[in-house]
């Protein structure tokens, strides 16, 4: 199998830099250095290009520049807006309930599990639909006055589906609880107006819209509590220390821009080539069923659950084949244990452990997903024969 004939159908866990990107980050790792927070010219240079790119991020977000956090990417948003809010709202109004949903990328559960053990904050998991939605009803009933947070994720990673963000939000506000929002897959398709989804407080990441890895923001309302994770300088208002990655912040927000560009005409795009794939193989391949929302869902992401097949297996027939896929959430490779996050869907484990994420984007091509659908069938049925947990 040469190079060639690789054809990457993972952008939910990573997508490729966009080349005009890297083009608008080269000058700051080549010529243009300093620490943005010294007096003299050389930080003065690069500070102006971060308040710059701070300026351009801010409008797309429809916020003020002031309100936006530099992180090194979506895990460190989500740590930073969940135990942030968390340890700020027990100072402030000795609030210990944590209010998430049963799907949230491990960056957000994994976060909640360690206040749960070693901070003693309690957690209460929002039902969910069949599509993994929650709704907004479910929100209203379970706020409690010592609700120091309520994290839902925009966009799905693992199934696609949307949650209803401005409905959750209007809630929340009207109690005066803090709303973080995971917007990580959302960023590239979705609005990211905070005014308009009624969040308080928004993880976003560069290299899920053709940006680089390792840089991030998080959106952090004005009022909002937040009580920093990471010690040091007076960077980012106090609330995250740390000399800021010039390069890094100028190709994400040169990213961003892009992405919110061509938006619809990508999102069409997609879309068509999405239900194309989700339509071919819910037909011709038996006990196959999508998860997530058939329709409202983000357009780059067709996820499935296969009764009786080996998702580990059917990754590495499929990447022999060419293909690189994913089962759910990058970090569960190589877990034995079927994603807790399909699991929370109501699958039993012989469909749980079966499950796939195709994830499409602006380099895939009709051609690729057509070669695709034509292998597919054989290899479920190749991991349905070898198969130890069907
Ligand atoms: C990728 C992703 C993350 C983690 O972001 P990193 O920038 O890779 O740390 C968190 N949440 C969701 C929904 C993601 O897709």
């Amino acid at each position: 199998m040469n190079e060639k004939s690789k054809v990457y159908l993972d952008y939910a866990a990573s997508t490729p830099i966009d080349k005009r990107v890297l083009e608008a980050m080269l000058p700051y790792l080549e010529n243009i250095h300093g620490n943005p927070a010294s007096i003299h010219t050389y930080g003065q240079q690069v500070g102006g290009a971060i308040e710059k790119a701070r300026i351009e991020m801010a409008e797309m977000l429809n916020c003020s520049p002031t309100e936006i956090i530099f992180t090194s990417g979506g895990t460190e948003s989500d740590n930073l807006a969940i135990r942030g809010a968390a340890f700020g709202a027990r100072e402030a109004r000795d609030a210990n309930h944590l209010l998430i949903t049963p799907v949230e990328h491990h960056a957000v559960s994994h976060t909640v599990e360690q206040l749960i053990e070693f901070h003693d904050f309690e957690v209460e998991y929002l039902p969910v639909d069949e599509y993994g939605v929650v709704r907004p009803a479910d929100v209203k009933e379970r706020l409690r006055p010592d609700t120091a947070i309520v994290s839902v994720i925009y966009a799905n990673n693992e199934f696609g589906s949307i949650n209803p963000m401005h409905e959750i939000g209007e809630i929340c506000r009207e109690k005066g609880v803090p709303f973080h929002t995971d917007a990580l897959q959302a960023a590239a398709y979705f609005s990211l107006d905070v005014e308009e989804l009624t969040v308080d407080l928004m993880s976003l990441g560069a290299h899920k819209f053709y940006g680089p890895l390792g840089v991030g923001i998080l959106y952090v309302k004005k009022e909002t509590l937040l009580s920093p994770i990471q010690t040091g300088g007076t960077q980012e208002r106090n609330m995250r220390a740390g000399t800021l990655n010039t390069p890094y912040i100028i190709g994400m927000s040169k990213a961003l821009g892009l992405a919110r560009k061509d938006l619809e005409n990508n999102n069409k795009k997609l879309t068509a080539m999405r239900d194309q794939m989700i339509g071919r193989i819910l037909e011709e391949i038996p006990h196959s069923k999508l998860t997530g929302h058939p329709t409202k869902r983000t357009p780059h992401i067709a996820s499935f659950v296969f009764d009786g097949v080996d998702g580990n297996q059917l990754l590495m027939l499929l990447d022999v084949a060419g293909y690189a896929c994913s089962s759910g959430s990058a970090c569960m490779t190589g877990d034995p244990e079927p994603s807790d996050v399909i699991l929370a869907l109501g699958y039993p484990k012989n469909w749980a452990f079966g499950s796939l994420r195709v994830s499409i984007g602006r380099g895939t091509t009709p051609v690729e997903i057509q070669g695709f659908l034509e292998i597919l069938p054989e290899k479920i049925e190749q991991s349905r024969n070898g198969s130890s947990t069907g």
